[in-house]
């Protein structure tokens, strides 16, 4: 199958030239890997998240006549290469019952750590240099200080590139003295309830010998943690095991332990024990630093000044956004045929998703927004920030989240304090109102005139 896969993969990408530039094949079409046929679909290993999203936003429909012809299929499936082992598993387990999956998957003979996750390529300012300097400690002696290390904070802020970071480094400077496992919670649970599937003694001896035998354990965003009492158990044991043998842990989770309701308490306590820091949302200097990184690990070139424009007017994006943002300008840029894009391509970007409304200015606050949206749409403000979850209540909350959002600097979680509601729920809220802007032309206006009101306001204050 293999065999097969990989010579019509060779005649795909003889034929991509024909509608692929050149710079598209090969900074991201050859960095593919073909591993699998599935159904309709031709299954594909991208080496990261960067080179994924490159695919699905800009190539893939001018590889579908190649794939066509050569595999007779169109669609494709890409996976990053720590996706990798879990979809073998599931394919396996639904293509043949007897393979023993958690035997079979590679332990530390490969750096199983994404390349490009490094603190080389982290930037380090004031919202992120405690939790990057216990980091580099941990990494540099493990299980000597910060011991369980637990990062948190909001999505995209670079917890898993830190937790990638420390797993990189210590796979280099150490590589075969120590067994490292970096697992996502989900993996997690998931491995635990194949064990229990799989025949008793044989399943559970290879999942404790895969987490126990850890030296260092990273375990990724343990938000997810299921309720469930023997993935509780069964954590809280490894936990303790671990740890009593002096063993490395770190771990990541959106918030704090306290604010994790399916952890148990005894499993909080013990991570309260640790060293525990945030990560904050990047401040204008960090934005800066980091938009000019990823320009120079990207080979994008913007035109002079964009940099700093664009960490002005990115204030409310994380990370993640913030790079998908630039790619989508490059990209526009390469699109028309430019190599360095210009302020054109930002303001068409800045323009669609949302973002071209001038920050308003320091008047602002946010009762003052939660005023306004319950004049504009005329409801009690009780309501607004009550439990009520009729239409008529429902949209102008997620108006006013996602403008409070918008227009001033304030964390996801202050927003949803004064909502009473989780911060997942206020990032839900604003994606809402971010998706319908996209294209609903009813929202754009909802949104610019309330701006305008808000602004009044604030010329007139
Ligand atoms: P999280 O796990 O907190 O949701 P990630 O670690 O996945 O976030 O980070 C999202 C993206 O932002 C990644 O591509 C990561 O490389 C990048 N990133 C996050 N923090 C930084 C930083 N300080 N410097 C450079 N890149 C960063
Ligand atoms: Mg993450």
């Amino acid at each position: 199958m293999q065999e097969y896969i990989d010579k019509q993969w060779a005649l795909c990408l003889n034929d991509f030239p024909k509608k692929i530039s050149s710079y598209g094949i090969d900074l991201w079409i050859s960095a593919l890997q073909p591993i699998n046929i599935e159904d309709d679909k031709l299954v594909l290993v991208a080496p990261t998240e960067m080179c994924r999203q490159q695919i699905n936003n800009c190539y893939i429909d001018r590889m579908r006549e190649a794939l066509r012809e050569h595999f007779n299929l169109d669609k494709v499936l890409i996976l990053l290469p720590d996706e990798r082992d879990k979809y073998i598993e599931n394919f396996n387990s639904t293509h043949s019952s007897t393979r023993e999956v958690l035997e079979n998957r590679p332990t530390t003979t490969q750096n199983p750590f994404n390349p490009r996750y490094t603190f080389d390529n982290f930037v380090v300012g004031t919202t992120n240099q405690v939790i990057y300097a216990a980091a580099r400690a941990v990494a540099d002696s493990p299980a000597v200080r910060f011991n369980p290390l637990f990062i948190y904070g909001g999505s995209g802020l670079g917890k898993t590139h830190l937790l990638h970071a420390i797993g990189n480094y210590i796979w280099a400077h150490k590589t075969g003295n120590l067994n490292i496992v970096y697992v996502t919670c989900e993996q997690f649970t998931n491995d635990f309830l194949e064990a229990l599937r799989m025949s008793r003694e044989k399943g559970m001896d290879s999942f404790h010998k895969m987490y126990r035998q850890a030296d260092v354990l990273l375990i990724d965003d343990i938000q997810f943690i299921s309720s469930k009492k023997g993935v509780q158990e069964e954590f809280f044991n490894a936990f303790n095991d671990l740890y009593q043998a002096g063993k490395q842990i770190i771990i990541s989770s959106d918030r704090p332990p306290k604010e994790i309701s399916t952890l148990e308490e005894r499993l909080r306590s013990r991570l309260a024990g640790g060293f525990m820091q945030d990560i904050q949302p990047p401040d204008y200097e960090t934005r800066l630093l980091i938009i000019q990184k990823k320009i120079e690990l990207e080979n994008f070139e913007f035109e002079k000044g964009m940099d700093s424009e664009l960490a002005e007017r990115l204030s409310n994006l994380n990370i993640r956004e913030m790079e998908a943002i630039l790619r989508k300008i490059y990209f526009l840029a390469n699109f028309h045929g430019k190599v360095v894009a210009t302020r054109d391509e930002m303001e068409e970007v800045l323009q669609k998703e949302g973002n071209s409304e001038p920050k308003l200015d320091s008047k602002l606050t946010p009762d003052r927004i939660l005023h306004t949206v319950c004049k504009y749409f005329v409801i009690d403000e009780k309501d607004l920030t009550g439990r009520k979850r009729n239409k008529e209540i429902v949209e102008p909350r997620q108006v006013c989240i996602y403008l409070m959002w918008s227009q001033l600097a304030i964390p996801l979680t202050t927003i949803g304090q004064i909502f009473g509601r989780d911060h997942t729920t206020i990032i839900h809220a604003r994606d809402k109102i971010m998706e319908q802007l996209k294209t609903s032309n009813q929202m754009k206006k909802v949104i610019n005139e309330i701006n305008q009101m808000l602004k009044n306001f604030t010329e007139h204050a």
